[in-house]
């Protein structure tokens, strides 16, 4: 495993402070930048840190790799939402020769590793055996454990980095060696660049962390039985339609509203949606329960930043579920009995392990991708469109793409002026905007009839 500053802002702490003064001072930046020291700049922050006005550390950022990550630290990573991230692709990248990260707790356990050993050998000739068939790797991926090894570029501000340092080092990443690791190799260079800033998670990071401890204690029957529904719209904004059209108005006019509505809200909402910066879609929001999702998925999903998603502690994730296996698998009998036949082991390696007391911070590591589970998640109808544009398309991965097909069938029953010309990107634009990429089978005359006509 690597954790290693690539690149961060030139001097971080004389930029922070340079922004944090510049709120209070009448002299320009300028001509302070040429009078800051280090010493000063970090007095100021410590000053200004201490009341609390941490927004001006976002001013510095940090570009950062983790390499021969495992795909645990993966998930847990990107849910810290105000970053960028690239990830090495389990739809476009062979992991034949992919090395997996072995959890600590069979490190002086020689028996309980070498049956880890045999797990993975097992999961992993599996996955060469798919592929060698000519079944895309995206579709093999599904029997990859979550202990694969994953390389992950990041940029974060050091805001966020403190967030991220405080889940790795005291928070819910804590219990796993592997993050707790990680975060302390992260804190360390930090540390070095600006102790200031990185010195002190604690008095910046506040408040209780106990929720899902208290939450679990009030629950007396634990029932996962869920839908057989893959989406269900929970709540809404109710008249959202309407609400858009009058938002939009609101800003030119507080008189006639009501008179134009009646007459052009379907005309006004086809200019916001028509528009670039469409605010006024922010305005409403639709909340989802999505059930069955795969964690080869679930990563999907979680890229994107501009949503509230609750997903279930790794340790809570309901193993006795359906695994998801695709139809690319499902379509070649020979290998749809070997995946079902490797599942069928694969629950008898993790029986065996739980009765050697495997702890609840290692089973994860077990998981597959083609487990599945349940989240939440709120989307307003600004990202909503953004999301039907990415995942509607026919180069989204096809579990996702269904997915998001599912949500805008919802949306456009409840807000359908506003979904209108919600879709994959070529039907909103007109035009495939994916390029050299573009797949082969993609009819686009085909599909803007069919999303017209949804
Ligand atoms: C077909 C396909 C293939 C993909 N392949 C890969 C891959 O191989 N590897 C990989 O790592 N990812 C891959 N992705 C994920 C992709 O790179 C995005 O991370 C993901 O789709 C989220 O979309 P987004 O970043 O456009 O917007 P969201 O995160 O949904 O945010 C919405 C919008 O908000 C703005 N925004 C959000 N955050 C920021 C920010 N920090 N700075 C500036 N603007 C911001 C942007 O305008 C963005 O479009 C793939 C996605 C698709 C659809």
């Amino acid at each position: 495993m690597r954790v290693e500053i690539l690149g961060y802002t030139p001097n971080p702490e004389i930029v922070c402070a340079l922004g944090a003064q510049t709120s209070y001072k009448e002299e320009d930046p300028s001509l302070r930048l040429e009078k800051m020291t280090i010493e000063k700049a970090r007095k100021t922050l410590k000053r200004v840190m201490s009341y609390g006005h941490v927004s001006v550390i976002e001013h510095a950022n940090f570009n950062i790799l983790f390499e021969g990550v495992s795909s645990i630290f993966h998930q847990f990573l990107i849910e810290h939402r105000l970053a960028s991230y690239t990830i090495r692709s389990k739809r476009y990248v062979d992991f034949s020769n992919i090395k997996q990260v072995v959890p600590e707790f069979f490190e002086d356990k020689p028996k309980l590793k070498k049956k880890y050993k045999e797990l993975m050998d097992l999961l992993l000739s599996t996955y060469r055996t798919i592929v060698q068939k000519g079944i895309r790797v995206e579709e093999a991926r599904f029997v990859l454990p979550y202990c694969m090894e994953d390389n992950i570029v990041c940029t974060m501000n050091a805001r966020e980095l403190l967030h991220l340092l405080y889940a790795c080092l005291y928070g819910h990443g804590k219990k796993y060696p592997e993050i707790f690791k990680i975060g302390n190799k992260l804190w360390k260079q930090l540390k070095e660049i600006s102790p200031i800033i990185f010195d002190n998670i604690l008095i910046i990071e506040k408040g209780k962390d106990e929720k899902e401890k208290q939450l679990r204690k009030l629950v007396t029957k634990i029932n996962k039985k869920t839908s057989d529904k893959k989406v269900q719209l929970l709540y809404y904004t109710e008249n959202a339609d309407d609400k858009v059209a009058r938002i939009a108005l609101m800003k030119h006019s507080q008189s006639e509203i009501d008179d134009l509505l009646k007459k052009n809200k379907e005309k006004i909402i086809e200019i916001v949606t028509n528009n670039r910066r469409a605010r006024e879609l922010e305005n409403v929001s639709f909340t989802f329960k999505i059930n069955g999702l795969s964690l080869g998925t679930l990563t999907h999903l979680t890229r994107h930043r501009i949503h509230n998603l609750v997903t279930p502690y790794f340790t809570e994730y309901d193993l006795n579920k359906e695994f998801l296996i695709p139809k690319g698998i499902k379509n070649d009998e020979e290998m749809y009995k070997l995946v079902k036949d490797v599942i069928k082991k694969w629950r008898e390696y993790i029986k065996f392990f739980k009765q050697n007391d495997i702890p609840e911070n290692t089973l994860p590591y077990l998981y597959l991708q083609g487990n599945v589970i349940d989240v939440i998640t709120t989307m307003d109808a600004r990202e909503l469109y953004h999301f039907f544009n990415l995942r509607c398309c026919e180069r989204a991965h096809w579990e996702i793409r269904e997915i998001a097909i599912n949500l805008l069938k919802r949306v456009r029953k409840v807000a359908p002026l506003i979904f209108k010309k919600a879709g994959p990107s070529c039907y909103y634009w007109g035009y495939c905007i994916e390029g050299d990429v573009k797949p082969e089978s993609c009819n686009i005359v085909e599909i803007k009839k069919r999303f017209s006509a949804m």
